[in-house]
């Protein structure tokens, strides 16, 4: 099988291209037009020589998957649905905001963890991407937005980035290289429902990248009911781990709260709220539960919202309430479900 264009890190290239051209250059400019002027097909890439350009078309594929459907938002979010070689289907979001503009990107086919409030779970897991899977997301997204900036990454749609750890590290890698998508390790964040063993991984690991742990319950028995991953890795271990990861690496690490109506917004949950991220250096996002027709939970409203807001408000933490974006064309999170259902 031909290996895609989109698969290999910089340094992946020199190896094994060293052998096939002559001058290290010529290596140079493929990696110009791969990641600067995002060519990937090599009869467009005018100053190679034609016998580097037949070796190129003979050994590397440069498919990219297809667009088949685009939904933009009234708030001007576009959810893109993406065909992959095997006809597997996944979702990105590209999320405009004032100053930037943010791509939330798949990592998987579907997720194994089962996250009860989340659509994407219902598909259940079909595979892991490939590099290129989850690289071609960022190359569509830089051709969509032409002129305009992409500032940011999340890998916050479609899977659990840990479950798919070599390949979601391998693609941030390439993305930060100085000859790849030169993309500030800043701007890139994983977010994880917390498998503590792959975060003990990436703590040694000494890749610069965002963590956003979604937490959603910090009471376990609450936790465990809508996140099963917890009686696997429970609270208790998590808030080890983590604090572990906050010695070993820069960033602060950003919780995840979705908001769920009479379940985790009562006093005992604020208050077990605090107890939890009280002690971590860390951000706080609450997101309102966007609504999945086939789930069986709600929304809250404002009231519960605001009353959520005041009894956490001792907190020293940056807290933010996200409101989210796009939810009328199901591209808000937790909506990504493909045409699977
Ligand atoms: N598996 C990873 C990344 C994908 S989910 C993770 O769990 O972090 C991205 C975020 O969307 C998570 O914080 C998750 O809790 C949240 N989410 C899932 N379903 C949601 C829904 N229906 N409404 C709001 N947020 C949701």
């Amino acid at each position: 099988m031909k290996i895609n264009l989109l698969e290999l890190h910089p340094d992946e290239f020199k190896e094994l291209l060293l052998r096939q051209v002559d001058k290290k250059f010529r290596i140079k400019q493929l990696l110009n037009w791969i990641y600067v002027h995002r060519i990937l097909d090599p009869d467009l890439m005018s100053n190679i020589p034609a016998d580097f350009k037949t070796f190129l078309k003979k050994e590397f594929s440069n498919f990219i998957p297809r667009i088949l459907d685009k939904q933009i938002s009234q708030d001007s979010s576009t959810k893109y649905l993406l065909e992959l070689e095997d006809e597997n289907r996944i979702e990105m979001v590209i999320i405009p905001r004032e100053g930037r503009t943010t791509l939330c990107l798949s990592s998987q086919v579907g997720c194994a963890r089962n996250c009860l409030f989340c659509a994407t779970a219902k598909i259940g897991l079909i595979r892991n991407l490939y590099v290129h899977e989850i690289l071609s997301q960022v190359f569509i997204t830089l051709k969509e937005l032409q002129d305009r900036k992409l500032t940011n990454i999340v890998f916050m749609g479609m899977g659990e980035p840990l479950d798919n750890y070599e390949n979601v590290l391998k693609s941030i890698r390439i993305l930060q290289h100085e000859e790849g998508f030169k993309f500030s390790p800043r701007r890139i964040t994983l977010s994880t429902s917390g498998v503590i063993p792959r975060l003990n991984d990436l703590a040694d690991s000494n890749l610069k990248v965002k963590l956003a742990v979604s937490l959603n319950s910090a009471i376990q028995e609450k936790r465990a009911e809508i996140m099963p991953l917890t009686k696997q890795y429970p609270l208790a271990e998590l808030k080890k781990c983590l604090l572990n990861f906050r010695k070993k690496t820069s960033y602060r690490i950003t919780f995840e709260y979705v908001m769920i109506k009479n379940f985790n917004l009562a006093a005992e949950d604020s208050q077990a709220l605090i107890d939890f991220i009280g002690d971590i250096s860390c951000k706080l996002n609450l997101i309102a539960w966007n609504k999945v027709d086939y789930l069986p939970y709600e929304t809250p409203d404002e009231n519960d919202i605001r009353d959520f807001l005041k009894a956490i408000n001792k907190l020293s933490s940056a807290v933010t309430f996200r409101s989210s974006r796009g939810a009328d064309i199901n591209a808000a999170c937790g909506q990504l479900a493909g045409q699977y259902y």
